[in-house]
């Protein structure tokens, strides 16, 4: 293992546990590594302070360990038990009611780079850095011993979420077993899962907890699920007792997913319709008053710092249009998964847009994500999905 020299007061942060170290920060490192290989990071009085995964570009090193430990197949099976004894922890564990759950959330589970979920006897495994794909194997190994998880299958699924400039050539596939039964429960509820071809892993799991507020909050509300996706809040809106839920999202294939996981719930109900249409366009299109329950869940409007100014623009404008919309009385539960917008200025985006429509508004809720996607308290850019529910009178 090459060893990675810090400039001297560079290792501050490192001292308290921020798992990532800038290339603006590397002295020297003692030979030439290759991504994703493993470099053991000293001060610059030659103190050892970390070992983790080096990889070309701004973040230089995503640190394993703070400990020096060698980073074999026990360090993988202790770090993926200490998730699983987390999960326990959280209730997510052992039930037929839900096998759906995150097991690993990368930097919040001390794993940074690595997204593994969960889908009944299917683990999928997600790669955000060379070095985590390099160790794909040791991972699927060590996943595979794990005490408590039952698991037939696992599909790693990494084309789209490595840096392309690695240009790994790396393909989707099962590194264990490959038959897999795609239905997968949560809470109580069924839905095909495609990580062959769906986006993330799949399925957004993030969105469990809040699925289950909109159920709480569907009685006898006509609902519009904008940006539906698998459709998932819709499935939980018509068990809550909606009349009538509409979903929408601009992909054809997203409608056909939403279309038959609400078949498999709820074979044949004429409450359910879905639309593929753009949300703008559905938004400025559709008669007042129609619906007292609209759920906005777009995909991420900034992935970088710079987008900003426009992402929140965007969050304005798309939440004016429901605000401007909605029955008196609704509720609107609005969110924004992008990282690079603070619940503070997502919030400041929906005030905008409610000032703007005139309506009077309450805030009822403030959701985030749940605790199998938990935040390193050392991490805190770990925060990414916000959201409110609003009272709209
Ligand atoms: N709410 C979903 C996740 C939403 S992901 C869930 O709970 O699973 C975001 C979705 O927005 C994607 O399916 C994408 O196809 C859709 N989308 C992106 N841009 C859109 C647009 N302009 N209009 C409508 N849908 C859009």
């Amino acid at each position: 293992m090459l060893t990675l020299h810090l400039k001297r007061g560079k290792d501050e942060s490192l001292k308290r546990f921020h798992p990532w170290i800038f290339s603006g920060a590397v002295h020297h490192i003692d030979g030439q590594p290759a991504e994703g290989d493993l470099v053991r990071v000293v001060t610059s009085d030659d103190t050892f302070i970390a070992i983790g995964h080096w990889q070309i570009g701004s973040i230089a090193v995503r640190v394993l360990t703070f400990v020096d430990e060698p980073i074999d197949e026990s360090f993988w099976q202790r770090r993926l038990a200490c998730a699983l004894q987390a999960r326990k922890a959280m209730g997510l564990t052992g039930r037929q009611d839900n096998t759906t759950f995150r097991l690993v959330h990368g930097e919040g589970d001390s794993l940074p780079g690595l997204v593994i979920d969960i889908y009944g006897r299917t683990a999928v495994v997600q790669a955000h850095s060379v070095g985590m794909h390099v160790c794909r194997q040791n991972i699927a190994a060590a996943l595979q011993q794990l005490d408590g998880l039952q698991l037939d299958n696992i599909f790693y699924k990494s084309e789209t979420t490595l840096p392309f400039k690695a240009e790994l050539g790396q393909e989707n596939g099962f590194l264990i077993g490959g038959e897999a039964d795609n239905v997968a429960i949560e809470n109580g509820l069924r839905f095909h899962i495609d990580w062959l071809r769906g986006q993330k892993t799949g399925f957004f799991v993030d969105q469990r907890d809040n699925r289950a507020l909109v159920e709480h909050y569907a009685q006898g509300r006509s609902v519009l699920n904008m940006f539906c996706y698998t459709g998932g809040f819709s499935v939980y809106a018509l068990r809550g007792g909606a009349v009538k839920v509409h979903s929408v999202d601009s992909s054809a294939k997203a409608v056909e997913l939403v279309n038959a996981n609400v078949a498999l719930n709820f074979p044949d109900d004429s409450r359910h319709e879905a639309f593929a249409e753009d949300a703008f366009r559905f938004l400025q299109q559709m008669e007042e008053d129609a619906y007292d329950l609209i759920i906005l869940d777009p995909p991420a409007f900034a992935k970088h710092k710079d987008a900003l100014r426009n992402a929140l623009k965007g969050y304005t404008r798309l939440n004016l249009r429901a605000f401007e919309k909605i029955r008196p009385g609704g509720i609107l539960f609005t969110f924004s998964c992008s990282q690079a917008v603070s619940k503070e200025q997502f919030r400041t985006a929906v005030f905008t847009a409610a000032a703007l429509s005139g309506r009077n508004v309450r805030i009822l809720h403030q959701l985030h994500q749940p605790a199998d996607h938990p935040i390193n308290i050392y991490h805190p850019e770990g925060e990414y999905l916000k959201g409110l529910v609003l009272y709209v009178e």
